[in-house]
């Protein structure tokens, strides 16, 4: 299979953690609710490739997410995490919280906004209410050993306040810091970043005292951005990037059919550079065209849909026949199949 030449060039880290949401962030944002096994196969499949960091589901109310409403069946499928593995899930408030930890989740994840208006419409919310509905759960989860992550959203844009000064985004940020994360992802929800942006709004953090020890970055590729905003929160010293397999979940936001980072876009990126993930492409890639036949359209990761001819061919040379799942799947992943759902793509 093709791979990138090794190119490297000053000012960038040797090794990148990347953080894959496409089981929880990318599946929620899919039309289609798909069965619980073929979720947890997914999971599997996502950490035979390679991914140490899984975000796996959210507990958060079926009516709010109904695609995500077996949050409790799916980790009782999958078991406990493997050592040195981290499945974090999403959990709203103290219920989600009790919910997860009884379902046997050892690392969770709030989400916050940066904007007043995401705030009420993903909340119901305003931000102040938000972070006081989030203090009890994050000092729960420390008070038990249990990891957090903080999201904040719009970090970059709103799609009903247009532009969001960095300043503001800096103050909840502080605030969301201040709670006891672990970490913080800065979500570039409608993915209208460009790079300077990125490197401004890192500086703005640096100067509330925010460094990139604790940073995570969420690019969205609704305009073509997300791996040029990569290069300046890894010079900047950010060392983990979340993406969605296959760049599954859209942006509902925006109502395009690109919004998460695809993984394997990343990671074609990152090896390029000499930046070591811990993953296998072509194990990855496989597991996005599986995944793709399953949501019935094709995947709009460019380095999948450039790879898929090459891994349909090397499964058939493998032996494997039309039967073969993976050489299947390559092939409606090479040649999108024309269901009621994948003609929205064309
Ligand atoms: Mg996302």
């Amino acid at each position: 299979m093709y791979q990138p030449d090794v190119h490297r060039t000053d000012g960038l880290p040797d090794s990148v953690t990347i953080y894959e949401v496409g089981a929880r962030d990318g599946l929620q944002n899919e039309s289609a609710v798909v069965d619980v096994e073929v979720k947890a196969e997914f999971v599997r499949r996502l950490a035979a490739a390679g991914l140490k960091a899984i975000e796996t589901t959210s507990f958060v109310p079926a009516t709010w997410i109904p695609q995500l409403a077996d949050a409790a069946e799916l980790l009782e499928r999958l078991g406990p995490p493997p050592v040195g593995a981290r499945r974090p899930v999403l959990v709203p408030n103290l219920r989600g919280l009790e919910r997860a930890l009884d379902a046997g989740a050892v690392e969770i994840a709030i989400f916050g906004s940066a904007t007043e208006t995401f705030a009420k419409r993903n909340l119901n919310r305003t931000v102040d209410e938000s972070l006081t509905m989030f203090a009890p759960v994050v000092e729960a989860a420390r008070s038990r050993g249990v990891a957090v992550r903080g999201y904040l959203s719009m970090c970059f844009g709103d799609p009903w306040e247009g532009a969001v000064a960095p300043k503001q985004v800096a103050a909840v940020a502080r605030r969301i810091v201040d709670l006891g994360v672990d970490e913080l992802s800065l979500g570039d929800t409608i993915g209208v970043a460009t790079p300077a942006h990125v490197e401004v709004l890192l500086a703005e953090l640096a100067g509330v005292g925010i460094g990139p020890g604790i940073l995570a970055v969420h690019f969205h590729d609704t305009y073509g951005q997300a791996l040029a905003n990569t290069l300046p929160a890894l010079r900047a010293g950010v060392r983990t990037i979340d993406a969605s397999a296959g760049g599954l979940g859209g942006c509902p936001y925006a109502k395009s059919a690109t919004g998460n980072l695809a993984t394997e876009d990343l990671v074609w990126m990152l090896h390029g550079l000499g930046i070591d993930t811990g993953v296998d492409l072509a194990k990855l890639s496989r597991t996005s065209l599986w995944m793709a036949q399953r949501l019935g359209r094709p995947s709009p990761s460019r380095v999948t849909r450039a790879l898929a001819g090459q891994l349909a061919e090397e499964a058939t040379q493998a032996g494997g026949q039309s039967t073969n799942h993976e050489t299947a799947a390559g092939r409606d992943g090479a040649e999108p199949p024309r269901t009621a759902k994948g003609a929205d793509d064309a």
